[in-house]
């Protein structure tokens, strides 16, 4: 075994690590903050009328431009269709945002206590960052990224609500980074604005540098089709579109096309579901703080939570040999954390029963 044929780039990598994802197995997963319920029956409908009874539309490439989906986000958002650029998950849209819109002589900024995957994204594109450090309470403070005597910026990406806090930042404090910011492009990620956050799409008709990110995973139940997207100026969709031609022309594969629209369509049955995840996190919450857990507030669909009498790593220890699974990330100022997905009311309430017998003994 040698990395001899490796290239200097892939030598000096420091990818993410993914939650872990059991197969066959019976766990309760509350990992990596997938939707416990399944889409929306229109999906399963309309994949099944798509592949036929032969599976022949299969055969043929998917539209290049997702031209349908774009145009249904468009009118869900209130936007142009070449104000929405779509991709493999939004993963992979971030990816070309960093690669071709915040690559600059000058450092991006981002919180120190955020999405890991943003400082992974830097490595592979060489792109320099600065964190800036979250308050003692985990929350972004905007003015942090506004300093005068800080040197010029390659661009700011936030998450909002934030991960793995769950914190959300009013659309005020959104509006202050973007206006004061007007030289280079403020990403935010909304992976998780369903659950309680208040989204800026709309501002992006006012502000040219403000892009704002999406995915199907989480309040879509999406996660294994693959769909994300972003919403902003059309210059700024035309700099990701330009990435992706020169990488892959067709990210959205035709069955994740089918499924996104019929996602979009029903929105009934998203918004049964999303309020289900809402109740069962804050009847967590309140659970959790019960058993002596300090909570942060979220506005997702995951808590972070810490017990000042159980070490995080030992509790996540323990719950995976009682199988359930929740994250726990070492690094610094989170470590003593669990983020944890929400799950049915059931899952949940198994996770507390098992907190509760584990910190009676660990007490
Ligand atoms: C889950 C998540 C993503 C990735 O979503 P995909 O569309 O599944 O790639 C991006 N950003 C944040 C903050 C996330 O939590």
């Amino acid at each position: 075994m040698s990395s001899k044929f490796w290239s200097d780039t892939v030598k000096v990598l420091n990818p993410y690590v993914p939650g872990e994802q059991p197969q066959g197995e019976q766990v309760i997963k509350l990992n990596t903050n997938e939707n416990p319920y399944p889409p929306s029956p229109l999906v399963q409908q309309a994949l099944l009328k798509a592949i036929g009874p032969d599976g022949a539309a299969l055969r043929l490439y998917p539209n290049a431009e997702s031209t349908g989906v774009r145009a249904e986000l468009a009118r869900y958002h209130q936007v142009l269709p070449e104000q929405v650029f779509l991709g493999n998950g939004s993963d992979e849209v971030l990816g070309h945002i960093f690669q071709g819109l915040l690559k600059h002589k000058d450092p991006v900024l981002f919180p120190d206590v955020t999405y890991s995957f943003y400082t992974v994204y830097c490595g592979l594109f060489g792109i320099e960052y600065e964190k800036i450090p979250v308050t003692e309470d985990y929350e972004v403070h905007v003015d942090d990224f506004l300093r005068p005597e800080r040197r010029a910026n390659g661009g700011i990406v936030i998450v909002n609500p934030n991960a793995p806090t769950g914190i959300a930042l009013p659309v005020s404090e959104i509006t202050r980074l973007v206006e004061g910011n007007p030289q280079s492009v403020v990403v935010v990620d909304e992976a998780y604005i369903d659950y309680g956050g208040e989204s800026v799409i709309p501002l992006v008709q006012k502000y040219p540098n403000l892009l704002v990110v999406r995915t199907f995973s989480k309040s879509r139940a999406l996660a294994g089709l693959r769909i994300g997207y972003a919403v902003g100026d059309r210059m700024l969709i035309e700099a990701l579109e330009r990435v992706k031609n020169s990488f892959n022309s067709y990210p959205v594969d035709c069955l994740a096309q089918v499924a996104a629209l019929a996602s979009i369509q029903d929105n009934d049955y998203f918004e049964q579901r999303k309020n289900a995840v809402i109740a069962s996190r804050d009847q967590l919450r309140r659970d959790l703080q019960q058993l002596g857990f300090v909570v942060l507030p979220s506005a997702t669909n995951f808590i972070f939570a810490s017990h000042p009498k159980v070490q995080a790593s030992a509790l996540a220890a323990e719950l995976k040999q009682r199988k359930i699974l929740v994250r726990h990330f070492k690094a610094p100022r989170i470590d003593q954390f669990l983020r944890i997905s929400i799950g049915t009311q059931q899952e949940c309430d198994a996770l507390v029963a098992a907190c509760r017998d584990i910190v009676k003994f660990s007490a």
